[in-house]
């Protein structure tokens, strides 16, 4: 399975005052569902984060860079990890994977995080080798809603102002129709009524969700009415950096105690992978080849 649709547009104002990040990421939520077997509620809530995630990497520099964000919370989501690079590659978990429905979270316009998350705190970490020092932030979960949260996240730890709207679509059969993304962000000199404009005319252009439903040009033409233009475009996929060698690497680094707790029956170490969920068969004497 690949996510050839998958993607992030970026596009600026025609006065230079307003970013947009627009991301589509159907197919790298189904891959990250298949992969990980969540049920259809803890892939509504990763998709939620990884959106925030791909569309807060949307102004990553350098082919090295990649961001990360981790929601550690008393929900019963428990953490959420989704870190994406500069490439679009993007990977992730959530501690349960078979979170149980809450009434009402799952609306016609998208998905309510806020009885999953609860209370809590968003760590979020931007590795940067452009030059751009790298920051680390932790603010608290305050709504408990990911757009919302990432909102305040920009205005409290780096002064901007943003709009953010994350958009999911699933079907009556339980799998992602539509899984995608607006990030609208301040640049410097950016006033509080520029914003204000933006948003007014986004709230009177229809739902991001409704936006995923059509096609690409559809979104081009949606940001033509906010008097943005398309600057960029770069691919977006559920795609893991782990090989055989990197867990071979991380193996070795255990002493036999450890070891032994990755030892199954057929006398081989059977690893996964946390982000990407895959299987792993080494075998027992690897030191020794
Ligand atoms: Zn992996």
């Amino acid at each position: 399975m690949n996510c050839n649709n998958d993607y992030i547009l970026t596009a600026i104002s025609n006065d230079g005052n307003v970013i947009g990040y627009f991301s589509s990421t159907k197919e790298s939520a189904t891959l990250a569902q298949k992969s990980h077997s969540m049920n259809i509620v803890s892939s509504a809530l990763f998709a939620q984060a990884m959106n925030a995630v791909v569309l807060l990497s949307g102004n990553l520099k350098n082919k090295e860079d990649y961001l990360s964000a981790t929601w550690n919370c008393t929900g019963n989501a428990k953490k959420i990890y989704v870190e994406s690079d500069y490439l679009g590659n993007t990977r992730g978990f959530i501690e349960n994977t078979n979170l149980e429905y809450i009434e009402d979270s799952i609306t016609d316009n998208g998905f309510n995080s806020e009885p999953y998350l609860k209370m809590g705190e968003i760590s979020v970490l931007r590795q940067s080798f452009s030059g751009k020092a790298p920051y680390n932030s932790v603010v608290l979960i305050e709504t408990g809603e990911i757009p919302q949260d990432i909102s305040l996240f920009l205005e409290q730890s780096l002064q901007v102002q943003s709009i953010i709207s994350i958009g999911l679509s699933i079907s009556e059969h339980n799998y992602i129709n539509a899984s995608g993304g607006l990030l609208i962000m301040g640049l410097p000199g950016v006033t509080e009524i520029e914003m204000k404009n933006v948003y007014d005319k986004f709230s009177s252009l229809g739902s991001v969700r409704d936006l995923l439903l059509k096609e690409k040009h559809n979104v081009i033409e949606f940001f033509n009415s906010l008097d943005m233009s398309i600057i960029d475009e770069k691919p977006v996929q559920f795609q893991c950096r782990c090989t055989e060698e990197k867990v071979l690497q991380s193996l070795k680094k255990l002493d036999d105690k450890e070891l032994n707790e990755f030892l199954n029956k057929n006398n081989q170490y059977e690893v996964c992978c946390h982000y990407c969920n895959k299987q792993y068969s080494i075998n027992k004497n690897f030191r020794s080849m």
